[in-house]
């Protein structure tokens, strides 16, 4: 049986026509439209194109938001003008097969745990780091969804008192230490402080703003301003997963998003901040860490894979 899942990511909207055993039959990759009306336009198309090539059981949409217990709405969105959002009734007036809807970081989550690099664990927790950071938790092989249909939100723990505004209305949230965008603000920082080293410096006087893949790409040529500021959203995420520790004991932690691209120069960092987070550290069994495997496709993989169909009750 054949599903299609779309994943609505900030500046792309990554979609497929997946198999049961998690296998791509066809992908497509469009531009995010600036204008939120024109999100659900471009998600129709896309769902129509598969449609017209492939027999289709269900569409499955991973969204960057707080979705209800029925997969249906968009309560709240830090990132995107969403409030109350009917999302499910808005595409299933366009669309002929049954939608579900199911926030991005747990479709990828349920991706990698099903098909990527927690195939191997039953206790896993996921964190993406973009825009935003998302979070997944797998409990006993199951998706932890929590009461409302809205848990293992872990962008939004209080990282810090007194911190930086978040959009979900809080301030000091992981989310603004330990994204993507947090990964910018340090580097624009540490240049702004007269750099470590020269290349961020001379970046921001040339640029204006210094972009996320442009630190990426400076941490990689082993700049140490660029590698200072990883260090520092490193440490973040890493003394946050001390913590999930505590309370849900995981087999290992997969991160994805785009600053996981750095692959092990991030991950150094984040298990030294972890272990040294760690109640108990010494005595007990510790969590491995893993760099996501499935990538950008991770998302609509794991949202084809959650996405009910007519029959229902299939998916997890
Ligand atoms: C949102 C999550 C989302 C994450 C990654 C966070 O700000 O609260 O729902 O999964 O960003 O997109
Ligand atoms: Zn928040």
């Amino acid at each position: 049986m054949l599903k299609v899942g779309i994943d609505i990511g900030g500046t792309k909207i990554a979609g497929g026509v997946v198999d049961a055993d998690g296998r791509i039959v066809e992908k497509l990759r469009v531009d995010t439209p600036v204008d939120t009306g024109e999100l659900a336009d471009a998600v129709v198309d896309m769902s129509r194109h598969f449609a017209a090539h492939h027999d289709i059981a269900a569409v499955g949409v991973a969204a960057a938001g707080f979705i209800d217990r029925q997969r249906a709405n968009v309560i709240h969105a830090p990132n995107i003008a969403w409030r109350d959002e009917p999302l499910k009734a808005i595409l299933e007036a366009r669309i002929d097969v049954p939608v579900t809807i199911e926030n991005d970081a747990n479709a990828a989550g349920w991706a990698e745990f099903r098909f990527g690099a927690g195939r191997d664990v039953d206790d896993m927790v996921m964190l993406t780091m973009g825009t935003g950071v998302g979070g997944a938790v797998i409990a006993s092989g199951a998706l932890y969804r929590g009461g409302h249909g809205i848990g293992g939100e872990l962008g939004h723990i209080r990282f810090t008192r007194d911190g930086l505004p978040c959009g979900c209305g809080q301030n000091g949230c992981l989310e603004q230490y330990a994204s993507g965008r947090a990964l910018q603000r340090e580097a624009n920082a540490i240049a702004d402080a007269g750099g470590i080293g020269t290349a961020l410096a001379e970046l921001r006087a040339q640029k204006g703003s210094i972009s996320g893949p442009a630190v990426s790409r400076l941490v990689l040529a082993g700049d140490p301003g660029a590698v200072e500021a990883l260090r520092r959203v490193a440490t973040a995420l890493g003394e946050a997963c001390g913590g999930f520790q505590a309370v849900l004991d995981p087999e290992l932690f997969v991160i994805g998003g785009g600053v996981a691209q750095l692959g092990e120069d991030l991950l150094g960092p984040v298990r030294i901040a972890y272990e040294t987070s760690l109640p108990g550290y010494g005595d007990r069994p510790i969590a491995a860490f893993a760099i996501a495997e499935l990538g950008n496709d991770a998302g609509f993989i794991g949202a084809a894979d959650l996405a009910e169909t007519a029959r229902s009750g299939e998916g997890a």
